[in-house]
């Protein structure tokens, strides 16, 4: 049985044919490591289509669809190319929060010029030294009249340098480990909030990723997200979808490396026969394909725990977890299939590879997931 209805099935249509055209010819205009840049335009273009988020409410500019319907489009997107791919969906990083816990003012002002492309965002919580230990963060916020001060340094927040506003964790009740973490919007021609260093990466390069100060910088008060002192059970809530996101992520890129290597074995030959003709590479391209498919059943059930109001925690863990590795695991055959054509910059797979190893970190390391799934198994899972 499958879950896809024939509305998933258009919209898988319309998503490859969109990225085919307008994402795959331009991916290496995106890779050159002096040039970061986010493509805008295709941002654009994806926000008009409903292409961004469309399981969002229509009223906020998404489509009202299901949220199978936004694990496809971020599976398609990646698999024509996981650099722009991700970069443009990751535009849209900081609404997930505003939209399940902030107010109807936050939602319009916010959440839907980013849907209709018209601002940029991002989520900002990792800090230097703080990443998979969150409640190690120390970034503080402090209100002072009806403004909420903050100070800190914050690392690899995506999009911060194009963002036209990102929301900042911080803390609250610094002594609270999680319990004291709460959730900003702040707009980033705020004073005192300075992007200060692209990060220069091995991949994803269509993605800004930077490093800020933050220094006395003041939001009012109705910027704060949900409640005080609340931020960490608001982040892990949206975690638990978006890591299904970042699962569909890894399973396109493993699929368009797949595609890839897939064609080049029918057309490459050696010893006097298409290379595809040897059962070695066949096996390699049949492994490939079973953790493929193994991802992607993975990856909806979990999408279908969210869409039936279950806890996706536990089964949202093992997607993100799986798909990031097979991920890796399969761009790195499909470079093996091109031989040394696979080492170079003119053959797809080497960007495929570089580009979708993040998938395995941002979210929650794979080190994480599995601590996560440890401690999610229960009576009713085990
Ligand atoms: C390209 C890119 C984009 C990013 N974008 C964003 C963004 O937009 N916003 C944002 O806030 N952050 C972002 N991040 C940061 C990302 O979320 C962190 O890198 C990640 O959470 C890991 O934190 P860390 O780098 O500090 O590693 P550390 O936490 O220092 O981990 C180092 C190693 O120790 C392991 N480890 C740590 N704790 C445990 C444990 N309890 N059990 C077992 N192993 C453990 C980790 O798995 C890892 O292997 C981005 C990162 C990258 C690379």
């Amino acid at each position: 049985m499958t879950l896809l209805t024939a509305e998933h099935e258009a919209i898988r249509d319309a998503v490859r044919e969109f990225a085919e055209t307008e994402i795959e010819p331009i991916a290496r205009e995106y890779d050159d490591p002096g040039a970061v840049q986010f493509p805008r335009e295709v941002f654009q273009e994806a926000a008009e289509l409903d292409f961004l988020a469309p399981h969002y409410p229509e009223e906020y500019g998404g489509a009202g669809m299901d949220f199978l319907g936004s694990v496809i489009v971020h599976e398609e997107f990646n698999r024509a190319d996981p650099g722009i791919g991700t970069a443009v969906l990751t535009g849209k990083f900081g609404t997930e929060m505003i939209l399940e816990y902030g107010d109807e003012w936050q939602k319009s002002e916010f959440v839907r010029p980013v849907l209709e492309g018209e601002a940029v965002c991002g989520t900002s919580i990792s800090e230097p030294d703080a990443g998979s230990d969150v409640a190690g963060m120390r970034t503080t916020a402090e209100k002072d009249g009806d403004e909420w001060v903050l100070n800190g340094s914050k690392t690899w927040a995506s999009n911060s340098p194009v963002a036209e506003f990102m929301v900042v964790m911080a803390k609250t009740t610094p002594d609270a480990g999680h319990n004291g973490i709460s959730a900003f919007i702040v707009p980033t021609e705020t004073d005192g909030f300075e992007v200060e260093r692209d990060i220069e990466k091995m991949g994803l390069r269509a993605s800004p990723t930077a490093e800020i100060n933050i220094s006395n910088a003041r939001v009012p008060e109705d910027h704060l997200v949900g409640e005080v002192d609340r931020g960490f059970a608001q982040l892990m809530e949206f975690f638990n979808e978006n890591r299904i996101l970042v699962a569909a992520n890894a399973l396109g890129a493993a699929a368009g490396a797949f595609r890839h290597a897939y064609e080049y074995a029918q057309e490459r030959e050696a010893f006097d026969q298409k290379i595809s003709d040897f059962q070695g590479l066949q096996w390699k391209l049949a492994d490939m394909k079973t953790d493929i498919e193994t991802a992607r059943s993975t990856t909806y059930r979990a999408a279908g725990e969210v869409m039936a109001e279950n806890d996706p925690r536990h089964l949202a863990s093992i997607a993100k977890y799986y798909a990031s590795e097979i991920c890796e695991d399969v761009c790195s055959e499909a470079i093996q299939i091109h031989g040394g054509y696979g080492y170079t910059r003119e053959f797809p797979p080497e960007k495929f590879y570089r580009d979708a190893r993040v998938q395995k970190i941002v979210e929650g390391t794979s080190e994480i997931q599995k601590n996560i799934i440890y401690d999610s198994i229960d009576e009713a899972n085990r």
